[in-house]
């Protein structure tokens, strides 16, 4: 039991903002003077309509986004995009291209499947996915209907810095779920890019497409509505009831982005926390990370402790728990710890793990 708020490293849902929690909790009961909460009112009321705008629009000033462009937010998590973006961007006849760093990878791999033949264009499993393949080994087919890739491997903590550059009219298409908006990058690199709203852009419920709006043409008009991109475009998401709340919070996380200076600003903070939590980890050789240092992820920080020691693992995490520092047990399919600092986790808290893990350094070493 704690009376108050603790440090979250939890890897999604994960940590929101203190101040995004208090903004929407000044006005839960009666939003901007209409007698009621958000959640209560029809999302094709003049005052939701203007929520949806604000995200839209938080979104593309963050990242600068051209009109070619339409920012959607749609249902069923990044698992969704999964099947949907094959669905929507396979061209019959050509192979999916797919870059294997991970479990989500993997997932989209299996899904991708369904819809076309894919090519492995590079694959770090057979380093355990510990280290990402560079770009000189990304080896794209020439004639592939898009390229897929994950930006920021959450599971096993790599983070790409750069991006492969595929030939003109092969489209790059990202699942940024855990790492967008964590740092500036241009979108014109790409053609679509998806990220579940929990880990970085507030509660689970809504994921956020950013889609070349040509590429949504693509898709056999058979599809199922829901399933086409072009119908959330053409009806600015709100085909069907939209997660109202959802975009709601991504409102006040994008204004909290821009308010703390945009992503130039919002990425050297994320520099200086994940810097302070490897230094610690690199500092005696007690904690040790397995990522090649070149890829090693600012949002998940995935380390062992004496090169694997379950039972001390075990014991880290629980005493963890019970100090306040929460969420730090490792993924079930990479085992050991990590901790998930996206955006909205203090350079507090990583002060306050790297104390704990001094003390229990001191104490277990
Ligand atoms: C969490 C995560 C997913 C899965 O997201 P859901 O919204 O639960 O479907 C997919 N990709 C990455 C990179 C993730 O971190």
């Amino acid at each position: 039991m704690f009376n108050e708020r603790i440090h979250n490293f939890n890897a999604g849902p994960s940590a929101i903002p203190l101040a995004v929690l208090k903004k929407a909790q000044s006005e839960f009961l009666n939003f901007e003077g209409t007698g009621m909460s958000i959640m209560e009112m029809s999302h094709r009321s003049k005052e939701f309509e203007a929520v949806l705008a604000r995200a839209i629009n938080g979104v593309k000033s963050l990242l600068n986004i051209p009109d070619e462009y339409a920012i959607l937010f749609l249902q069923g998590g990044a698992s969704l995009q999964f099947s949907m973006v094959p669905m929507n961007l396979a061209t019959p006849g050509k192979k999916i291209d797919l870059i294997q760093t991970g479990v989500w990878t993997q997932k989209a791999h299996k899904e991708a499947q369904k819809q076309a033949e894919v090519h492995i264009a590079a694959s770090s499993e057979p380093d355990k996915f510990m280290r990402l393949p560079a770009l000189n080994e990304i080896q794209i087919s020439p004639d592939a209907s898009y390229v897929h890739m994950c930006s920021n491997n959450t599971i096993y903590g790599t983070e790409f810095n750069e991006y492969p550059k595929p030939p003109a009219h092969i489209p790059l298409i990202a699942d940024m779920s855990s790492n967008i908006l964590s740092r500036p990058f241009d979108i014109q690199q790409f053609g679509l890019v998806f990220a579940g709203a929990q880990k970085n852009l507030g509660p689970s419920g809504v994921t956020l497409v950013i889609i070349k709006k040509e590429l949504a043409e693509r898709a056999d008009k058979a599809l199922p509505a829901m399933l086409q991109y072009r119908t959330y475009i053409a009806e600015n998401s709100l085909y069907n009831t939209p997660p109202t709340f959802g975009i709601y919070m991504l409102a006040l996380m994008v204004e909290h982005l821009i308010a703390l200076g945009g992503l130039k600003a919002v990425e050297v903070r994320n520099i200086a926390k994940a810097k302070t939590l490897y230094d610690e980890i690199d500092r005696t050789g007690f904690f040790k990370c397995p990522v090649k240092k070149e890829d090693r992820s600012r949002m998940n920080v995935v380390y062992r402790i004496k090169g694997g020691d379950e039972n001390l693992e075990k014991e880290f995490v629980q005493e963890a728990e019970a100090a306040g520092l929460a969420g730090l047990k490792g993924h079930r399919s990479a085992g050991g710890l990590r901790a998930s600092i996206y955006n909205p986790v203090e350079q507090a808290s990583i002060d306050a793990l790297v104390k704990f893990m001094q003390d229990f350094e001191r104490r277990k070493g």
